[in-house]
């Protein structure tokens, strides 16, 4: 169950308004909501962005209160430059991203933004300086122009267009016979995981947040589907702050910095080219990837279920 909700808790919405839009998911969020919510506080302020330099300081973290998950992880993802973090299944990798979207409050150590405290500023405000590529894109019950737009919805139909475009799906969309008007989701036309993961690209690129966060798939797609994937991604990272949950390490060899995560800390830090001179955990995972062309995900053996 935790496997089934967990990519669908990481969507870059709120929960609450997905829940209108899946009926047939409705059991599963009655679950969600039971999770601590957060909340604005009364002094809660709009985040003023100016590079959006983000800091994670001395970060603890537990699901559960006897399951510790970050043991006070710090960095700093300077204005827009990209960080990316590896390690094996289960290594709270994801949950950082979770931390910097505010599905949750830090237990210790603080988040911020530009110098605000992530508790001080309203989730509005946050949330919309923030754009997520999750690892798997739930659409909604709607049209696929409705999907696009859904993190600008006052954005003109050119200008979905031309989001499709950059996402390199229109020529898709247009060849459907209704077009961006198709309905999509549970109960519409089915789209494949690549197909799906370009319309949240496009919703990204439309939405053009400061910030953006990239957890890519550890399913692998064909490598030309791929290295598409991966140029869109790049174009749409241009200038901004990027967090970066890596699988492929050949994705992230031009991070400012890579953070090999083990057990909720991290264990190696540093360029590409400084961790393989340290021939530590990172070099291994390096070579293991270079063995295998780059198939299986970061930290995780070849044969290894991901
Ligand atoms: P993967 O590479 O498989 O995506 P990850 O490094 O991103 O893994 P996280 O998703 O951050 O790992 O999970 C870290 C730990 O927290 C895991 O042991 C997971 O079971 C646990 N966990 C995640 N979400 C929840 C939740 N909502 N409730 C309880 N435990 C959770």
């Amino acid at each position: 169950m935790i496997q089934l909700y967990i990519p669908l808790n990481f969507l870059g919405v709120i929960y609450r308004e997905i829940k209108q839009s899946l009926t047939d998911l409705d059991k599963m969020f009655a679950l969600l909501s039971k999770e601590r919510e957060v909340a604005d506080t009364p002094q809660a302020q709009p985040l003023q962005v100016r590079g959006a330099t983000v800091r994670f300081e001395d970060v603890v973290f537990a699901y559960e209160p006897d399951r510790p998950i970050l043991k006070g992880v710090s960095f700093e993802i300077p204005a827009g430059r990209k960080v990316a973090v590896v390690g094996p299944s289960g290594s709270g990798k994801s949950t950082l991203a979770r931390l910097l979207y505010r599905f949750y409050d830090v237990d210790g150590g603080r988040i911020t933004i530009d110098g605000q405290p992530l508790v001080q500023v309203t989730q509005q405000s946050l949330r919309r300086a923030i754009g997520i590529v999750p690892q798997d894109t739930v659409l909604f019950n709607d049209t696929i122009a409705y999907n696009i737009a859904y993190g600008r919805p006052e954005a003109s139909t050119e200008e979905v267009e031309a989001a499709a475009r950059a996402a390199h799906i229109h020529s898709f969309i247009s060849s459907l016979p209704q077009g961006y008007q198709t309905m999509v989701g549970e109960r519409g036309l089915k789209l494949s995981g690549g197909e799906k993961q370009r319309v949240a690209i496009a919703r990204t690129l439309l939405k053009n947040p400061p910030i953006l966060i990239f957890d890519e798939a550890t399913s692998a797609l064909d490598s030309r589907n791929e290295r598409a994937i991966q140029a869109e991604l790049e174009a749409a990272a241009e200038n901004k702050t990027v967090l970066v949950i890596a699988h492929r390490l050949s994705t992230i060899v031009d991070a400012h910095e890579i953070l090999v995560m083990e057990h909720g800390e991290i264990v190696e830090r540093g360029t590409h080219a400084q961790l393989l001179a340290q021939q530590g955990r990172y070099a291994q995972m390096w070579s293991m990837q270079q063995d295998g062309q780059g198939g299986s995900p970061a930290g995780t053996p070849a044969s290894a279920p991901s």
